[in-house]
């Protein structure tokens, strides 16, 4: 079992600092990295800080030491608060669900691993085939969705260019029997540009390199990233050869038959050919540079080339008219097939023919993993978009944590002080408030007739939101030597100030789907039920599609309120992930960039709201049948009229009276500082 750790790796909880300052706060959390402490908890929450190094912590002793145990029973560590999450799933049947959060490279993808891992390793252990099998398809998804969704970039060179939130369901026995995957915001862009020295997603050189040379001459490659101008940033990596095994075994545990495996490899060998044309323009016409990658392309989606060119030079639009495209379409394609196998994924795993009659209540453990606040240099539509999901989770984070603390105390009886914190619902408005709000006016500007550029709809946020508190008007400001006048705005966000560049907003919003390829793809694969429906709206006539979408913030903003509803009615357990240091280094803990997330994350509030209450509770029984062996009156069994009254003897021994307070069925403790006490000295009885 996991031994308690002693004072010299620094305070276990943050709620045990002696005063809460950044100052301490900051001196502890160096001090725990240093000593190769990780995990922290702010009570329940856990602080994590990415060691950049194989941590031997994770091992089945670690989960054997952590099944079926209390948090502050063990040093702190994602196996417990996934027990955490877990047992209040079994025992009291309540969805839960964790959310974590942090910076690109903060660890939040190996921590989600980690958790289901855990979850994984406890469930079934009468080893049901059934069971087992839904255990592999969510292990395995993640091997798929990386291949397909993730990317090395300049931050992390395994970063998920999207959001995941995983709900897995449970039967009454604790056992997984299904789940099901959402995803949000993909960065499409990728497939067509990527910043230098990053990469395009791993799938393409997964391809390109773990192929044999029948299946690349079958497909038009050749194995030499280098060659093709999707994957020439980045071409060389030694891992893509065993990864495409991993992920072909993957695909086959999931389901995908030998056929829609070779049409998935299809569409990439057509993106990475689609991405050498050439256009050539004399002043009047546009002409195709590489009609053979064309004919390529035409044998491996079995379309004629005619139509391929044709699509590729022209796009017709409602209103009439033709303009050139040169990239466009194989964003749209990957992203399509990203939909597509987490749809496949779903109807894999989801939960059918549940009777809740016959198998008890299905209960939820729900893990996102999604992009923390984004602070660039130059912040656009994605830091917009990815910023106000953070305002909407950390509005989530304040309205839960608080409502449950207060509902809590007051079925127990017990009366607390409310402390002061800053709501940012004021923030949430700005940004999806009807007519008002500036998702709102984007649209608006969207679907307005004739040209309407950036910068007319940057007039318009600035007249209609001058007078907002935490908006920051060009207009208002031009001296300001941080903005540049022309083209930006201010957003004061609950985490710090972020200057957004207005530059391709609207193109970014509006998102164009170029109809005319879809529909010719759509009616091309009409006898492969599978390709078929990677161009779900291609049966749509033109107008039909175009009269008014979706705008990208709309859509957006749709699923984050569904998320959040969907979060808000389940019990949360957080993860809040740091990133020491932009170097990946294990042993460099960077002050300054720390401190900042500390900070951002909302971390020392966390910690306040904490101490304000009572950060453990337990029932008078559980606490008893703990620690009655600490105690001369409790031991081995006591004579008082309750459980309670027994509970007082043991904490007046102790000297903690001031540190608790009783309610109807559970004894509420402040800090774990007397918890941890007593837990040494039953250690050092037993
Ligand atoms: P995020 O999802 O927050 O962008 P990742 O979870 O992908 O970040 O982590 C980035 C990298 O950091 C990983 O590829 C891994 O090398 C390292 N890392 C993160 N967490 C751990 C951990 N607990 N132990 C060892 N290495 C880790
Ligand atoms: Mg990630």
């Amino acid at each position: 079992m996991a031994e308690l750790e002693g004072l010299e790796f620094g305070k276990s909880d943050f709620v045990l600092l002696d005063e809460v300052s950044m100052e301490q706060f900051m001196e502890n959390l160096k001090l725990r990295f240093e000593k190769g402490r990780i995990y922290t908890y702010i009570g329940e929450v856990v602080v994590s800080v990415n060691p950049y190094r194989q941590m031997d912590m994770y091992g089945k002793d670690s989960i054997e030491a952590y099944r079926g145990r209390e948090l502050y029973e063990n040093p702190p560590h994602l196996y417990a608060v996934s027990d955490a999450a877990y047992k209040a799933m079994k025992r009291r049947a309540k969805d839960t669900c964790i959310v974590i959060s942090g910076e690109s490279g903060a660890g939040k993808t190996e921590a989600s691993k980690y958790i289901m891992q855990y979850i994984a390793a406890i469930t079934n252990p009468s080893q049901r085939a059934e069971v087992e099998s839904v255990k592999n398809v969510l292990l395995k998804s993640n091997c798929v969705l990386e291949a397909f969704g993730n990317a090395k970039t300049n931050r992390n060179d395994n970063s998920s260019r999207f959001g995941k939130y995983m709900d897995i369901n449970f039967n009454f026995n604790g056992d997984p029997t299904g789940g099901h995957i959402n995803n949000y915001l993909l960065e499409k862009s990728r497939v067509v540009q990527q910043q230098e020295g990053e990469r395009n997603f791993h799938s393409f050189y997964q391809l390109l390199r773990g192929s044999s040379d029948e299946i690349l001459e079958s497909l038009h490659l050749q194995n030499d990233p280098a060659l093709y101008a999707c994957t020439k940033e980045g071409a060389t990596s030694n891992n893509d050869r065993s990864s495409h095994r991993a992920v072909m075994n993957a695909l086959q545990v999931i389901g995908f038959s030998k056929e829609e495996i070779n049409s998935i490899y299809q569409i990439l060998a057509s993106i990475l050919l689609l991405g050498n044309v050439q256009f050539e323009s004399d002043g009047e016409s546009v002409q195709i540079l590489q009609l053979e990658a064309v004919n390529h392309i035409s044998d491996l989606t079995a379309t004629d080339p005619e139509s391929i060119s044709k699509s590729l030079l022209y796009r017709t639009v409602a209103t009439g008219g033709g303009e050139v495209i040169e990239k466009g379409h194989t964003e749209q394609d990957v992203s399509v097939f990203i939909f597509k196998s987490f749809g496949r994924i779903n109807s894999v795993i989801e939960v059918k023919n549940y009777n809740p009659v016959l198998h008890g209540k299905n209960t939820v453990i729900g893990v996102l993993d999604i992009y923390g606040f984004e602070i660039f240099d130059n912040n656009s539509f994605e830091q917009f978009c990815i910023n106000y999901c953070n305002e909407k989770l950390q509005q989530l984070f304040i309205e839960l944590i608080l409502r449950q603390e207060q509902d809590e105390y007051q079925r127990e009886g017990i009366t607390w002080q409310e402390i002061d914190y800053f709501n940012n619902q004021i923030i949430v408005d700005l940004v999806e408030q009807p007519h008002k709000g500036i998702i709102s006016i984007l649209d608006e500007a969207c679907l307005t007739a004739g040209k309407v550029t950036d910068m007319v709809c940057l007039d318009s946020m600035d007249t209609k939101l001058a007078q907002h508190p935490h908006y920051t008007s060009r207009k208002l400001c031009p001296t300001d030597k941080t903005m540049d006048f022309k083209k930006h705005f201010r957003i004061r966000h609950y985490a710090g100030d972020v200057t957004y560049s207005v530059e391709g907003f609207l193109d970014k919003n509006k998102d164009l789907l170029f109809q005319d390829f879809k529909r010719l793809m759509y009616n091309r694969f009409s006898s492969s039920p599978f390709l078929k429906e990677m161009w779900p709206d291609g049966q749509l006539s033109i107008t039909e599609v175009t009269k008014r979408p979706l705008t990208a913030a709309t859509l957006f903003k749709n699923s984050i309120v569904a998320l959040v509803d969907k979060l808000a009615c389940k019990e949360p357990y957080y993860v809040r992930c740091i990133k020491p240091n932009e170097m990946k280094s294990p042993v460099l803990f960077d002050d300054a960039r720390c401190q900042h997330q500390v900070a951002y994350l909302g971390l020392l509030e966390n910690v306040m709201v904490r101490r304000a209450g009572f950060a453990y509770r337990q029932p008078y029984a559980r606490f008893l049948q703990r620690y009655k062996m600490t105690c001369e009156y409790t031991w081995p069994n006591h004579l008082m009229a309750s459980d309670r009254e027994a509970v007082e003897a043991i904490i007046t021994q102790h000297g903690f009276q001031d540190d608790v307070a009783y309610g109807q069925t559970k004894l509420f403790v402040r800090t774990p500082r007397s918890l941890f006490t007593l837990e040494q000295e039953r250690a050092a009885l037993i």
